[in-house]
């Protein structure tokens, strides 16, 4: 009698349980992968000129970026996974821009912030790459001279929304086919 209460007791307990109720969550590997990205972005600043004070701005209380969880701020490549180019982009320091972006590992995201890191800006001049595309592949353009530390954080978001839609594990999959 005793071993029947026993084992009716467990079926019950199998058959619900709250606790584990509420903690499984179910969903796509891709959609799992790109939310972890996306909200653990940590910057490459690159700041060449005055955008880059924007850029400081952003980390501060009063922006507080933080809240995208992208306040790691980076000075290593090998630990930074969105680079953001934030000035002026001279010929004297665009290879320089780009061998800190190849040292960066895959997967990796660029914002051009402001309008000389997106197109040049003013400088029509000889000393003047004329948008950091010309090296790098950007992702997400920042109008602005300078922008403020709002517009970055809204270009961020729009990352954050091209990281979402993007197919992660198919990506990983053909990256490791070709290697
Ligand atoms: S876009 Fe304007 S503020 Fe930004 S680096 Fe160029 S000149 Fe300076």
């Amino acid at each position: 009698m005793s071993e029947e209460i026993t084992s009716e007791r467990i079926q019950q307990h199998a058959a619900y349980d709250s606790k584990v109720e509420g903690n499984i969550i179910f969903t796509q590997v891709d959609t799992a992968i790109n939310w972890m990205r996306k909200n653990s972005l940590w910057p490459m600043p690159m700041g060449l000129a005055c955008c880059a004070i924007e850029l400081m701005g952003s980390a501060s209380s009063r922006f507080d970026i933080a809240r995208f969880g992208a306040e790691v701020m980076r000075f290593s490549p090998r630990q930074a996974d969105v680079m953001i180019v934030a000035g002026t982009v001279t010929y004297k320091m665009a290879l320089a821009v780009k061998r800190v972006w190849d040292q960066m590992p895959e997967p990796k995201w660029c914002i051009a912030m402001g309008a000389c890191a997106s197109s040049g800006g003013m400088y029509r001049s000889y000393a003047v790459l004329q948008g950091i595309d010309n090296l790098i592949p950007v992702d997400v353009y920042v109008s602005g001279c300078p922008p403020r530390p709002e517009a970055l954080l809204e270009g961020l978001m729009k990352l954050q929304d091209k990281i979402a839609d993007s197919e992660s594990g198919k990506e990983q999959f053909q990256a490791e086919k070709t290697a």
